[in-house]
């Protein structure tokens, strides 16, 4: 049986400074080593100071992944030497006196399946080296300390899972949920980094290290697993090693032997005191977090008829899900779920196509309102909802500049009518001998009015005229 555990790295992306110094969270835009101060670059006699605001969010997502949070905090040195960590250790929460870590002994429920959470922990991040070419062939490595110490939170699975696709279901609702409570936006680069831990059987257990995306870790799995299963079968046994994915081969890579955890020699980190949390404080931070998303999905379900599948949807994307509950109404929640699930997310399906939309609640709206006042057919709604997206103009507006006015009244469809049995005598015959044909005429007279005829109406009409 295969055995996948998972740490994820997650970083606190909505917080302004890092997490021992003041320095920018924000690193992604800056020049080489200008956002860093003598705490992040690890100069002697620095002193870190903790944030505050970071444990609130770590603290978050231990709650929303039910895990317990200790009544007081610590932190640890975890000792390695490597040119993107300066002080040649980082500080990070462990164990090892009892619970200290922010969060332990969560789960999360994923399609049935209950995933235990073992650990939470807040730490700091290390710098990045860029590499000159590739990092086999390159002479050059390049450090920039930028990154260094922007806060992280650290999430540790037990090894609940068994096929990869569970690892990429798990995590996309894992950064779902973290986008929700509004301590991350996943989506940056880096910003979710994940490790998996894998083994089949009673083997040795191997670590993939790394991985920037939730597509690769899928494929790094399974190659992972095809790997193993070959060397069990022919009696080779598997060494416990880290590994990294390899892109562009597509494969797994050894790349050193695992460390163990004793290896690290972790020791208190004596320039931080003890934090006090206290139920005081976990309730006040209770107060702060938004609905979660299962919360919403039963409220989409209950308050407004929504059908499972759209509540799903819906609710578990944090852009769709608050343009949802600006926009609707009482009378139009469906109608705006609807356009929103059925139209809307497949034109802005990434962050940027999001930040495009040109559309607001109020847009969506009178859109909804004018599709449930039978004003405006759905084909037209669509027309008016992609020109709104494009121009942000009034609702109004378009609908008078794209000439999508419903028409409705029985007069202005049977005039059209009539245009139509004139010229289609032949299938004007057919449908009276076979009504099961006459949407060839509804076609017509759709495409005649550019697809503004109330469908029903002009059934109607044409069913009286043909007499069937
Ligand atoms: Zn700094
Ligand atoms: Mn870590």
């Amino acid at each position: 049986m295969t055995k996948i555990g998972l740490e994820i790295h997650c970083q606190l992306t909505k917080l302004a400074s890092k997490l021992f110094c003041s320095c920018k969270a924000e690193y992604r835009n800056a020049e080489p080593n200008s956002n860093i101060c003598p705490v992040c670059a690890g100069l002697p006699g620095s002193l870190p100071m903790l944030n505050k605001k970071a444990v609130e969010k770590a603290a978050m997502i231990s709650l929303a992944l039910g895990c317990t949070i200790p009544e007081k905090i610590g932190f640890f040195r975890k000792n390695y030497f490597y040119p993107d960590l300066p002080k040649n250790f980082q500080i990070t929460q462990y164990n090892a006196y009892g619970p200290t870590s922010i969060g332990s002994d969560g789960k999360i429920e994923i399609e049935g399946k209950t995933i235990r959470i073992r650990r939470i922990q807040l730490e700091e991040d290390p710098g990045r080296l860029v590499y000159e070419g590739t990092s086999e062939k390159t002479m050059i490595t390049l450090v920039d300390y930028n990154r260094a110490g922007t806060p992280l939170v650290e999430i540790v699975t037990e090894p609940d899972f068994e096929t990869p696709k569970q690892v990429r279901m798990f995590l996309n609702v894992l950064a779902d949920l973290v986008e929700n409570i509004g301590v991350s936006d996943p989506y940056l680069e880096g910003a979710m980094r994940v490790d998996g831990n894998i083994s089949e059987g009673d083997g040795n257990r191997v670590e993939i290290k790394n991985v920037g995306s939730f597509r690769d870790i899928e494929k790094a799995l399974h190659f992972e697993i095809t790997r193993q299963q070959s060397l069990v079968e022919r009696g080779i046994q598997v060494l416990a090693e880290t590994r990294h994915w390899d892109e562009a081969r597509r494969i797994t890579v050894s790349s050193r032997s695992k460390e163990e955890e004793q290896d690290y020699r972790y020791l208190p980190e004596a320039d931080i005191p003890i934090v006090q949390i206290g139920n005081n404080s976990i309730e006040q931070i209770k107060t702060q977090m938004p609905e979660s998303i299962v919360a919403r999905r039963e409220r989409y379900i209950k308050k407004y008829g929504m059908p499972a599948q759209v509540a799903d949807v819906l609710s578990s994307d944090k852009f769709y899900s608050d343009l949802f509950d600006k926009s609707h109404n009482e009378k139009n929640a469906k109608e705006v779920s609807n356009i929103i699930t059925t139209d809307l997310m497949g034109v802005a399906d990434t962050r940027e196509k999001k930040i495009e939309l040109k559309i607001t609640p109020n847009h969506l709206s009178d859109l909804a309102d004018a599709i449930v006042a039978n004003k405006l057919t759905r084909n037209s709604g669509k027309l008016a909802l992609h020109e709104m997206i494009q121009s942000g103009k009034p609702f109004a507006d378009v609908v008078s500049s794209l000439d999508l006015g419903h028409v409705s009244d029985a007069g202005s469809i049977e005039k059209v009518i009539d245009e139509v049995f004139q010229e289609e005598e032949k299938a004007v015959m057919e449908a009276k001998q076979n009504p099961d044909t006459i949407n060839y005429l509804v076609g017509k007279v759709m495409r005649k009015t550019k697809g503004k005829a109330d469908p029903a109406t002009t059934l109607d009409i044409l069913r009286k005229k043909l007499a069937v």
